[in-house]
């Protein structure tokens, strides 16, 4: 499982989601693998490859004190595996793609999410998207965006 070769996706390496700002060891539990695998195969590389450009991820997996020392809730999805945040950088040819931007061809590629969240330049223009396995329950199809002013509101595309 830790060769060198193996990958959580096609476009996607197990690193990307150890990443994480805060300087503390974030290393991927086993648990935590099959989540991610799940969101990459259902959303992640889909949506990579729709976009044809690289896809960026900012925190992924988040162990316990990763998310306390990011001020993550509590029922945070990302020390599951099952979150990731992300955004779409600028090419040689293309400027960045905006969070709404992203959030449209998610939406317009009809890819599964229980949430989905368009963050505001200001909030760090990066989207949070949320998925799990039909053995969890439904998905809420959760769709938000928490604008400059800072709060977050219910989105209706
Ligand atoms: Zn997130």
């Amino acid at each position: 499982m830790n060769s060198p070769i193996d990958k959580p996706g096609q476009h996607f390496e197990w690193w990307e989601f150890e990443v994480t700002s805060t300087g503390l060891p974030n290393a991927l539990p086993a648990a935590a693998r099959p989540h991610i695998r799940y969101l990459v195969f259902h959303l992640l590389d889909p949506l990579r490859e729709a976009l044809g450009r690289p896809v960026v991820i900012t925190s992924g997996y988040r162990s316990p004190a990763v998310n306390r020392a990011v001020k993550g809730s509590p029922t945070s999805r990302h020390p599951l595996g099952k979150a990731a945040d992300f955004w779409v950088p600028p090419t040689r040819r293309q400027p960045a793609l905006t969070s709404f931007e992203v959030a449209r061809r998610i939406l317009d590629l009809g890819l599964p999410f229980d949430q989905l969240i368009a963050y505001a330049p200001k909030r760090g223009g990066h989207n949070h998207v949320g998925l799990h396995g039909p053995d969890v329950g439904p998905l809420r199809r959760d769709i938000r965006v928490a604008p400059d002013e800072g709060g977050m509101r219910k989105w209706t595309p």
